[in-house]
C-alpha cells in the first residue's frame, strides 16, 4: 500500500468506486481506495434492488437521476463493463388524495426537467403490470425511462476502470482514524498502516457517521435495516411458465404501492419484493427477520394476489443510510479542510452514484460541477433548513 496519496477514499461501495473512477478520469490517479471487507460492494450496494427512477420530489435528485441514468445507459461504452440495464419503467400506485396531489406537483416538476412521466389509467397500469389488484388505488404514475440495472456491475465496472488508470484499491483493510494538522487532513490511519494525504473522502455508506467521528465531524447518517424477498411460483419453475401467464409482469417494470412502500420487480425467473417496516429502529443488525414476512405478504397480496401461494425461496436484509431530510451529503466539511463526504443517500444511492461521483470529483479537481450542491451540503443540518426528499420508498 502507498504511504502517500493525493486522495484517500474510505469505502468501496458504489459511491467510493464511482468517485475513484471520476477522479481518475480527471487525471487524479494517485488515489487509494480502502475497503474493510474482503470484496468491494458488499455493504448497502450488495443488498440493493437495482432500481433507478426519475420520479423524485426534489429538483436536485431529479437532476442526479437524469445524469446518472444517461451514464448507466451508455455504461459499457464509457466505463467498459456491461450492467444489465433495462428501462422498463416504474409504476407508482397512490391510494390517498393527499399523495395524488403531491404527485401532481412532483410529476409537473419532473416534466419541467424534461422527464417523460405521466399519470396513467387503471387499465394502462394493469396492462403495464399484469396481475395487479388496484382496489382503492386513486391514481398511478409511470415513467418508461425508469428501470433496473446491476449494482455489482456498476460498482465493479467503476472499480476496474479506476484501477486500470492507476487507482490503488486495498481490500480487507479498515480505516481506523485520521490525523489533522491544524484544521487540515494530514494522514489517514488504516489497519495496514498510515497514508499521508491532503484529501480524505468519506464513502462509508451506513457507516459514514463513524468515519466522520475520526475527524470530530458530525455526519448525520443512521443505518436502517430493509428486507428483500425472492418469490418463486407455487411448485417451482419460473413466473414465465405458461401456467403463470397474467399473474405477474413479464417485463422488469418496478411497481411501488406508495403508501405501504411494498414494491416488486421481476428478477430472473423469480419476483423480488420488499417493504419498509415503520417499527424498525436505527441499527446495524442485518439478520433477516422472518417474522416480518407474514406482515409483508398481508399487504402484498392486496396488490399482487399471485404472492398468496408463492414460495419465498430466498431473503436478505441490508442497510439504508438515512439522513434527517432523506437527501444525501455530497461535498466538503466546513470545519476540516480536505475532508469530503459522499454518503447518506437514504435508500436511493445506487442509482445516483454515477452523477454523485462525477460531481464530487469535479469539486475536488477544482472544476465547476455545474450543479447547485446547496441541498446536499453537510452544514445544512446545523445552519439552515432545506427541502428534503419526500419520495422515499
Ligand atoms: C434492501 C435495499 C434495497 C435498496 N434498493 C435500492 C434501489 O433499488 N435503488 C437504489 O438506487 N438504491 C437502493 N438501495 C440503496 C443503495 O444500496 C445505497 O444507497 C448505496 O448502495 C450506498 O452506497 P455506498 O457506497 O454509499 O454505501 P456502501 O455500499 O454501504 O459502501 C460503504 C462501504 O464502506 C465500507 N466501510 C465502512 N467503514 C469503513 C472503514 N472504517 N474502513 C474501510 N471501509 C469501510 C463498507 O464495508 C462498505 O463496503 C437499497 C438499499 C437496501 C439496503
Amino acid at each position: 500500500m502507498k504511504q502517500t496519496a493525493d486522495v484517500v477514499i474510505a469505502g468501496g461501495g458504489c459511491m467510493g468506486c464511482s468517485v475513484a473512477w471520476h477522479l481518475a478520469q480527471r487525471g487524479i490517479t494517485n488515489v487509494v481506495l480502502i475497503e474493510r471487507e474482503a470484496q468491494l460492494g458488499t455493504g448497502s450496494t450488495g443488498k440493493n434492488a437495482g432500481g433507478f427512477r426519475h420520479q423524485f420530489s426534489n429538483s436536485a435528485n431529479i437532476q442526479l437521476s437524469i445524469e446518472s441514468i444517461t451514464l448507466m445507459k451508455h455504461f459499457e461504452a464509457i466505463v467498459g463493463s456491461p450492467i444489465d440495464f433495462h428501462q422498463h419503467g416504474y409504476l407508482f400506485l397512490l391510494s390517498t388524495s393527499a399523495n395524488v396531489e403531491t404527485f401532481r406537483t412532483n410529476v409537473a416538476l419532473q416534466q419541467q426537467h424534461g422527464v417523460d412521466v405521466r399519470f396513467v389509467s387503471h387499465d394502462d397500469a394493469r396492462e403495464l403490470s399484469p396481475g395487479l389488484d388496484l382496489t382503492g388505488v386513486k391514481a398511478a404514475t409511470y415513467c418508461p425511462a425508469d428501470g433496473v440495472a446491476d449494482p455489482n456491475g456498476v460498482t465493479m465496472g467503476f472499480a476496474k476502470a479506476a484501477q486500470a488508470k492507476g487507482v490503488e484499491i486495498i481490500r480487507d483493510c479498515e480505516v481506523t482514524g485520521a490525523t489533522l494538522q491544524g484544521h487540515r487532513v494530514a494522514e489517514v490511519r488504516t489497519s495496514n498502516g498510515v497514508i499521508s494525504t491532503p484529501i480524505f473522502i468519506n464513502a462509508g455508506g451506513p457507516w459514514a457517521k463513524s468515519i466522520g467521528r475520526f475527524l470530530g465531524v458530525d455526519v448525520p447518517v443512521e443505518p436502517e435495516r430493509r428486507h428483500i424477498f425472492i418469490a418463486s411460483p407455487p411448485g417451482g419453475g419460473s413466473w414465465d411458465d405458461a401456467q403463470n401467464a397474467g399473474r405477474v409482469p413479464t417485463s422488469k417494470i418496478l411497481v411501488i404501492d406508495f403508501e405501504s412502500t411494498f414494491y416488486f420487480h421481476r428478477e430472473g425467473g423469480g419476483l423480488l419484493f420488499g417493504m419498509g417496516d415503520p417499527t424498525e429502529q436505527p441499527g446495524f443488525d442485518i439478520t433477516v427477520r422472518w417474522d416480518f414476512l407474514p406482515k409483508v405478504i398481508e399487504v402484498a397480496i392486496q396488490r399482487l394476489p399471485a404472492l398468496a401461494d408463492a414460495a419465498v425461496s430466498h431473503a436478505w436484509a441490508g442497510l439504508y443510510e438515512m439522513t434527517p431530510d432523506h437527501n444525501p451529503i455530497i461535498g466538503p466539511s466546513n470545519d476540516v479542510e480536505g475532508f469530503y463526504t459522499i454518503a447518506g443517500f437514504s435508500g436511493h444511492g445506487f442509482q445516483h452514484s454515477p452523477a454523485a461521483g462525477r460531481i464530487l470529483a469535479d469539486v475536488i479537481a477544482g472544476i465547476d460541477p455545474k450543479f447547485d450542491l446547496t441541498p446536499f451540503e453537510l452544514d445544512r443540518f446545523t445552519n439552515r433548513s432545506t427541502t428534503g426528499e419526500g419520495n422515499i420508498v
